[in-house]
């Protein structure tokens, strides 16, 4: 094989190498941001439920209030009920006794209700808190890890980078230019290796007599159809390729 084609064979596993750093790169924030997004929602739902506490928790002191405001409406009339002497004027009392017993036993009741609805709310809000103080916790050991990554993928893609630096320059000009056309052409991949006379880059035969110029190593030779630079590893790789694929 030509020299320049195992630099561009390891120039192109460099390029990926970076790429997958540069994804990583950008998809770690990515990942804290949905992170911090679930922990505002959690947080939204925790002031909505303590919102919800409070006006339930009113609810009550008012309701209450008002049964006893009944209770001593209903002692007063009571009272009052001894001085009356008027058969008709003692009846219309008990009959507004009756009455403020009967608005003081619905008003017991939506009490009795309102513990129940605050019961359950303060229990959600319970478990809303939890949820959130765990978030907050699992989110602050994800930040330091993903610091700790973004860290060592920043060194290694600069490491990689610098030796992608010295493999450019041992390079002929031209050929690094064919070179990044074609990877801007083909979505980072511009070279592919050939197997039974087939380009793996997009997976047409190329004609028999590239395919015996190839094999002959001495020049660097394009796929008609794709444009990708063609790279062949030799029979015995060939013959790897095949017995790994009927494995397989
Ligand atoms: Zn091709």
């Amino acid at each position: 094989m030509l020299p320049e084609l195992s630099q561009l064979i390891d120039l192109h596993e460099l390029d990926k190498e970076i790429l997958a750093a540069e994804q990583q790169l950008q998809q770690l924030p990515e990942e804290l941001a949905a992170f911090h997004q679930e922990l505002e929602t959690l947080e939204g739902e925790q002031a909505r439920l303590q919102e919800e506490l409070s006006e339930l928790q009113k609810q009550r002191r008012e309701a209450e209030a008002e049964v006893t405001d009944l209770e001593e409406g209903i002692k007063e009339s009571r009272k009052r009920l001894l001085s009356i002497k008027k058969t008709i004027e003692y009846k219309a009392m008990l009959q507004e006794i009756a009455y403020k017993e009967d608005r003081r036993d619905q008003k017991e009741t939506r009490v009795l209700e309102l513990m129940e609805a605050i019961e359950s709310v303060t229990r959600l809000l319970a478990e809303t808190s939890q949820k959130l103080e765990d978030t907050r916790q699992a989110l602050s050991r994800r930040e330091a890890e993903v610091a700790a990554q973004m860290a060592q993928l920043k060194e290694e893609r600069a490491r990689l980078e610098k030796q992608r630096q010295g493999l450019r320059e041992g390079l002929p000009a031209t050929l690094l230019r064919r070179y990044e056309l074609i990877s801007q052409r083909r979505n980072g991949t511009a070279i592919a290796e050939v197997r039974d006379g087939v380009c793996t880059g997009c997976h047409m035969n190329i004609l028999p007599q590239q395919f015996i110029d190839l094999q002959k190593g001495e020049e660097i030779l394009q796929c008609p159809h794709c444009q990708r630079i063609l790279f062949w590893l030799g029979d015995e790789a060939e013959e790897g390729n095949n017995l790994s694929r009927q494995v397989s």
